[in-house]
């Protein structure tokens, strides 16, 4: 009997070309670019793993739904219907548009947050932590010691130590901790998972002391996906049963809809209060829009209705996990170090066993994300001392535990071919590792967020 291959749930109605490049050409251009991958323009790249947040593709329906969008300012029907899927898919009742998932931050932020609080958490995601530190607030790190140790199997890396987090909250008064933070799937520490036993875990902490749960749910589905798979209680749930299931826990979310709901552009802030929803609506009126479009088009409202159901679809999210551990996988078989298990959203090189040899210093994610766009015209991002920035006080290079690099994978968009051609490349580049011996120094940095325009010059 032949082992069934994997197949995907849908096929292409649309194609995109892309084109090939040399190594010589790449040279030039990533020196143009100062060594600062988001320098690139697109058509200097073959496979672009940089972010899997808007690079989807919308599907067929999604398209359909764009042509029914309702343009008018207040009231639309597309905002009733994004209404509706939200609440039909989180169970919040209360919801507000905004353009994206940080914009959804810096309205619930500017009402929560005010300077000296503290907001602990799994790993902050880089835009929440902006945020945060930019009220002159403090993110706490209250992750599992599982999730820094890349060779350790553990189903939900993603979890919050509830042993750190009730320190946090026995430590501190309850009016200086707005909330906790849980990021559903955990970004950060390599698109890892958080369980059900542990947000209830979290939420009877957060009873306890009082303490409002806010879910940073870029990738819920993909959480979802995993809970259903590792959680025995929810292996004959639905997606969206196990979605109402997490989303019960929590007080409210920001939602980037670039993620796991499929679109190019869209978030929104769903909420269970109405008194916080009535002073959140102050701040969405005033940086985003009015309540019924927050900065999103009509037909972009319609798409992101569309979009939540077939990102909560199982055959789809099956789909779309398969492909990234088929490529995590191409990549352990070769040896190369990747963060196990493989996450949801993308696969992470831990670039410290990569390059040992390069000092960390010298930005070790940051060389090996360079070489591998030298070798094959492939982009990923640096998730290491670069992306860390400085603390806020000192001003000193935040070294994390962690030095990756990751390599998300777009929804719907790349054929596993281009992800065995990323692969190939990236296995070159590990075979040829010991050439490697030096890395970069920063030449220009912004104050916050630093990674987004950085210029670097070789050392
Ligand atoms: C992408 C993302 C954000 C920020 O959303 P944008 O749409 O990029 O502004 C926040 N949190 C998490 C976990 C994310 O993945």
């Amino acid at each position: 009997m032949m082992n069934i291959p994997f197949a995907e749930s849908y096929k292409i109605k649309m194609v995109e070309s892309i084109r090939r490049s040399t190594r010589s050409e790449r040279e030039k251009w990533i020196k143009e670019a100062n060594y600062n991958l988001f320098n690139l323009r697109s058509d200097q790249v073959f496979v672009d793993l940089l972010t899997d947040s808007g690079t989807g593709a919308m599907s067929d329906r999604q398209w359909s739904e764009m042509m029914l969008g309702d343009e008018s300012y207040a009231g639309a029907s597309s905002f009733y219907k994004l209404k509706n899927a939200i609440a039909e898919i989180t169970g919040f009742p209360y919801f507000l548009p905004t353009h994206q998932g940080r914009a959804a931050e810096n309205v619930l932020f500017s009402t929560l947050i005010k300077a000296g609080d503290i907001i602990p958490g799994n790993s902050h995601f880089d835009t929440t932590k902006g945020h945060i530190e930019f009220r002159k607030a403090t993110a706490v790190d209250c992750t599992i010691d599982e999730a820094f140790n890349t060779t350790l199997d553990h189903p939900f890396k993603g979890n919050v130590d509830v042993q750190k987090l009730e320190k946090v909250l026995s430590s501190n008064p309850a009016e200086k901790i707005p909330m906790i933070i849980i990021t559903i799937t955990c970004n950060s520490s390599g698109g890892q998972p958080v369980s059900i036993e542990n947000i209830r875990q979290v939420s009877g902490l957060a009873k306890k002391y009082g303490v409002r749960i806010i879910f940073d749910s870029a990738r819920f589905a993909e959480n979802a996906y995993f809970i259903k798979l590792r959680e025995k209680e929810f292996a004959n749930h639905s997606i969206r049963e196990i979605a109402r299931e997490m989303f019960s826990y929590a007080d409210g979310m920001t939602m980037s809809s670039k993620k796991d709901a499929i679109v190019n552009m869209g978030g929104f802030i769903g909420l269970r209060d109405q008194a916080l929803f009535q002073q959140a609506s102050v701040y969405n009126i005033m940086f985003e829009g009015f309540v019924t479009y927050g900065g999103m088009s009509g037909r972009d409202m319609n798409a992101l209705a569309q979009g939540l159901y077939e990102g909560t679809e199982f055959d789809y999210l099956e789909t779309r996990i398969n492909q990234v551990a088929f490529f995590g996988n191409l990549l352990r078989e070769a040896c190369v170090p990747v963060q196990f298990p493989i996450g949801g959203h993308a696969v992470f090189i831990d670039a410290k066993r990569f390059l040992p040899q390069v000092p960390k210093e010298q930005f070790i994610a940051q060389t090996l994300a360079i070489e591998l766009y030298i070798e094959g015209g492939i982009r990923a991002v640096e998730i290491g001392t670069i992306m860390a920035d400085r603390d806020p006080e000192t001003r000193e290079n935040r070294y994390p535990d962690l030095e990756l690099v990751r390599m998300a994978i777009p929804r719907r968009t790349y054929t596993n071919n281009h992800l065995h051609f990323a692969a190939a490349h990236i296995i070159n580049v590990w075979e040829r590792r010991n050439e490697i011996k030096t890395g970069y120094s920063i030449r220009y940095e912004a104050p916050i967020m630093r990674h987004f325009t950085v210029e670097l010059e070789k050392n």
